[in-house]
């Protein structure tokens, strides 16, 4: 289908045109076919008035558990340990194929109408979740994140249930939709694991050109529980084993050494920062200068629903940019809302190796319009302020991923929130936390 957007003002990420304004935005099929202030030549199926409204490329959550939607708020008030010990895992042991459709669907339906175009997401039942995202429309990195509790002496790929997942997830889902969807080889973390898993993952992502994705140095406690045990950090026993020999994406980072984020920089690691959890979970605050300064892109994540509580990315980003000014604004000076909105957007797509975050002709068309005549977002002296100070997902009008409007003026074009809603109470509800 051929769009075109017209009145455009637009946030682009591109640096040869940050903003622009009276603009015209072309689409054509699944690409952005033009930008530019003349209007394109040609018919267009479809024109969208974009007057009161701000363009921007959609989010690039890089680190999700989509189907924990469930666990909306169970479990608060608990540090990351006790909340996965005695909450979150016991529910998970539950969760059957229905139960994870029911929440992956919740979960995508709220990152689209909050503006999330692209995900990297980690989690069980994984098939059923690229089936979810498929539908949905938004492209999906997808992985089934590694566990392995036995002995190591007894690991075998043949009956680890997760090797099995790699390569299930692999041969059926890998490139589909022309693309859509893909998949990252994945360990959980260091500490739900061990080292001929690492090896044996490690091995499968080297084999087939795959990216990883880990948990990495989230709570103080891990960190040093890892250098306890094997006398380095996770980042580097990990690297150990070449986990990171593809690149990809680490999550958290809160407790990085110098070395590991020289380590990560220098093996294409990217760093999603997950704020909104890591403070809820009382984990800590990833140091972003650091990393920076260590040559590290960082990149932004909402993490499970269960731990955040929302999938909305401008809270993340409003979040990231005031904790870095409590926690080192006295060593720095602020970040800049176009760093911010860089690493909500451009530098995700990058981590993923996907050509999108980026409003610029031949890109993926993943776009989104933000309704600036809302109360919250009026007047407006700066765009991009607007966007990372004042924002938030309810102000999101229109959500394009790979070209396709799936969202509009509050209606869902890919998803049934009505049936989503039925199966979540009818079904998933009652069957991992009991009850009627
Ligand atoms: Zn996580």
């Amino acid at each position: 289908m051929s769009i075109l957007f017209e009145n455009v003002t637009a946030v682009t990420m591109d640096p040869a045109q940050p903003v622009l304004k009276d603009a015209f935005v072309a689409v054509e099929g699944t690409q952005i076919a033009s930008v530019g202030t003349e209007r394109p030549a040609g018919e267009f199926e479809r024109t969208i008035d974009c007057t009161g409204k701000v363009m921007m490329p959609g989010f690039v959550n890089c680190h999700t558990h989509v189907p924990m939607a469930l666990m909306r708020g169970y479990g608060g008030g608990c540090d990351l340990h006790t909340w996965l010990n005695d909450y979150i895992f016991p529910v998970e042991a539950k969760l059957d194929d229905w139960c994870v459709a029911a929440g992956a669907e919740l979960g995508l339906a709220e990152m689209i109408a909050s503006g999330t175009t692209c995900i990297a997401d980690m989690y069980m039942n994984t098939e059923i979740i690229a089936q979810a995202a498929l539908k949905a429309g938004i492209s999906a990195d997808l992985a089934c994140g590694a566990v392995y509790f036995g002995d190591p002496a007894d690991f075998s790929p043949e009956t680890c249930n997760d090797c099995e997942n790699h390569i299930r997830l692999f041969e059926n889902w890998h490139g589909a939709g022309d693309g859509q969807i893909l998949v990252d080889a994945s360990i959980h973390a260091e500490y739900t694991s061990c080292p001929p898993a690492w090896e044996w993952v490690a091995g499968f992502a080297q084999k087939h050109g795959l990216r990883m994705h880990v948990h990495v140095s989230e709570t103080l406690s891990e960190h040093e529980k890892c250098i306890d045990k094997y006398g380095t950090t996770p980042a580097q026993i990990l690297d150990k084993y070449g986990v990171w020999q593809n690149g990809g994406i680490a999550a958290h980072c809160v407790y990085l050494s110098g070395g590991d984020a020289e380590l990560f920089a220098k093996r294409g690691v990217t760093a999603v920062h997950n704020p909104v959890s890591n403070l809820k979970l009382r984990s800590g605050v990833a140091p972003l200068f650091f990393l920076r300064d260590c040559g590290m892109s960082v990149a932004l994540g909402t993490d499970g629903v269960a731990s955040n509580n929302s999938h909305d990315m401008f809270e993340e980003m409003k979040t990231a940019a005031l904790v870095q000014n409590y926690s080192f604004g006295e060593d720095h000076s602020q970040l800049s809302a176009a760093d911010i909105l860089a690493m909500a957007t451009v530098n995700g797509a990058k981590a993923l190796g996907r050509d999108t975050g980026v409003i610029a002709a031949g890109k993926t068309a993943d776009l989104i319009l933000v309704d600036f005549t809302a109360p919250n977002l009026f007047p407006c002296h700066d765009i991009m302020e607007n966007l990372v100070y004042s924002a938030n997902g309810s102000n999101v009008c229109m959500n394009m991923a790979r070209g396709k409007i799936i969202y509009e003026d509050g209606e869902f074009l890919t998803l049934d929130l009505d049936r989503i809603r039925a199966e979540v109470t009818g079904y998933a509800l009652p069957h991992i936390f009991g009850g009627k």
